[in-house]
């Protein structure tokens, strides 16, 4: 159906869409006693042409999140990326790191040592630093990646060894649940992991991001502590799979 509006109305659609989530993520953080300022939004680009992206970054998106290197890589040279802050959130293979190393500010997707320990050797001959979230899989799903919240710890000391790679806190995708209360519940026991390792302040961990929320329950997850919410469809309009 999609196909079928043309493109002036789907701007139009990206603007309104971008401003009202925008507005959505403050009140959300305001109601839930939070300073709002500390809650980031994030535009989740996959699959979205570089078009309506831009719309987004001009209309202040100062974050975006992309899943596949190839795809980053491919369009990147097309967005108004001045000020932009820009992650990759999708699971990342280790054959991949090379390509994306020193081209993102963050990779929010690390769920092994050897992914770290690839990220730190890539880094290091880059002569960078990479940020990086540890994803957990904190409802414990076969399909999905991500360390469980008990592996945590020592994987994070283990981290901390590397040269090169900088953890900065956390990113986590819920299990689908059917109702807010249900995936609050993933939400608040997240932040609780969060709040427990950075409380054993292990040495050369930062733990100040929590990176949770997407487009059906980022008021649930602001309401539990997120500091970033990775917001696609809600914003872009639902994604066509080519
Ligand atoms: C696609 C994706 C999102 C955004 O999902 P929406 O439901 O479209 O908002 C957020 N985080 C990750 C890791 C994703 O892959």
């Amino acid at each position: 159906m999609e196909k079928f509006i043309p493109d002036e109305a789907r701007l139009q659609a990206v603007e309104d869409n971008y401003k009202a989530i925008r507005d959505k993520v403050y009140n959300t953080a305001v109601k839930a006693g939070r300073n709002p300022e500390d809650v980031r939004l994030m535009a989740v680009t996959k699959t979205v042409e570089s078009v309506y992206i831009n719309k987004a970054i001009d209309l202040g998106a100062s974050l975006i999140g992309e899943n596949r290197v190839q795809e980053y890589l491919g369009k990147k040279d097309e967005l108004h990326l001045d000020g932009v802050e820009k992650h990759l959130i999708g699971h990342l293979q280790t054959n991949k790191v090379k390509q994306i190393v020193g081209e993102v500010d963050m990779i929010e997707s690390v769920d092994s040592f050897k992914l770290a320990k690839e990220i730190s050797r890539v880094s290091v001959a880059k002569g960078v630093t990479s940020n990086v979230l540890v994803e957990v899989n904190v409802g414990k799903e076969e399909s999905k990646s991500g360390i469980f919240a008990e592996q945590l710890e020592e994987l994070l000391y283990e981290i901390s060894e590397l040269p090169s790679v900088k953890v900065k806190g956390l990113m986590t995708i819920p299990p689908i649940c059917d109702s807010e209360s249900e995936v609050s519940q993933y939400f608040a026991s997240m932040y609780q992991s969060f709040i427990d390792i950075r409380d054993k302040k292990i040495d050369n961990i930062e733990m100040n991001i929590l990176s949770m929320g997407m487009s059906g329950d980022f008021e649930a997850a602001v309401a539990n502590g997120s500091n970033i919410v990775r917001v696609g469809s809600a914003i872009f309009g639902a994604r066509k799979y080519f």
